[in-house]
């Protein structure tokens, strides 16, 4: 691998309130722990990120008097859609997912931990004031390419990988580790268009693993098991 560009793995919020069970699942959540332990053989340098909140958070609807989840607020300035309580830190929502292999994970990044402002990215909260240290850590390690995974695919990853692009690394979204909530029906297609007008390249498991990338038709791209659309 002397040779190569340095490539580390990101696995975004594999926690248990992203699964279904858990307080803002994506549906088929816990598919994405196969994909991620296998994943995990082929790269040397593995990294989670974990949503990580106050229990008062503020992007919490239960934050905010006669609020519900789904609503959209302005804090200070930036669009705020509230949530369910989630990933409440110390709590059981906020573990990673059962079967989730922790050894090759080097480092953990933690996020969404100031009460005031929401953190989808990895990298920096929405506002782009504080940073993680992802992007010190990966430099650090000359990393020059990122391929990510993980939940939500219209939310942590898509923000995870848009802001990979703006580091400038050399994107891959692997997209069958990768599954959505859909707060509104098609955000994961929206994301995915999204993510790859910014740069990414939108990989399967198997192509991050031998290293080729190939483009996947759009319609098979939005992430769910082909058992979850049988209607
Ligand atoms: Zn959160």
């Amino acid at each position: 691998m002397d040779n190569q560009q340095q490539k580390a793995l990101i696995l975004v919020d594999i926690q248990k309130d992203f699964v279904p069970g858990g307080a803002l699942p994506a549906e088929g959540g816990r598919e994405v722990v196969p994909v991620a332990n296998r994943l995990m053989e082929t790269f040397d340098l593995v990294v989670a990120t974990q949503d990580w909140h106050p229990a008062d958070h503020l992007s919490f609807a239960s934050s905010h008097e006669g609020k519900e989840a789904g609503d959209k607020i302005e804090l200070e300035g930036l669009e705020q859609i509230l949530w369910p309580d989630h990933c409440v830190q110390g709590s059981e929502g906020a573990k990673f997912v059962d079967g989730l292999r922790m050894g090759p994970i080097k480092k953990v990044f933690k996020k969404g931990v100031d009460q005031e402002i929401d953190s989808y990215s990895g990298f920096y909260d929405n506002r782009h004031r504080r940073a993680t240290g992802l992007s010190d850590y990966l430099r650090e390690r000359e990393v020059e390419e990122v391929y990510i995974a993980g939940l939500a695919t219209d939310v942590c990853v898509k923000y995870t990988a848009l802001d990979a692009i703006k580091e400038g690394f050399k994107t891959y979204v692997v997209i069958d580790g990768c599954r959505g909530v859909n707060l509104e029906a098609g955000d994961v297609d929206k994301a995915i268009r999204e993510m790859k007008d910014a740069g990414a390249r939108i990989v399967r498991a198997e192509e991050a693993e031998v290293e080729v990338e190939v483009e996947v038709e759009a319609e098979n791209l939005d992430g769910r098991h082909p058992r979850a659309s049988q209607a």
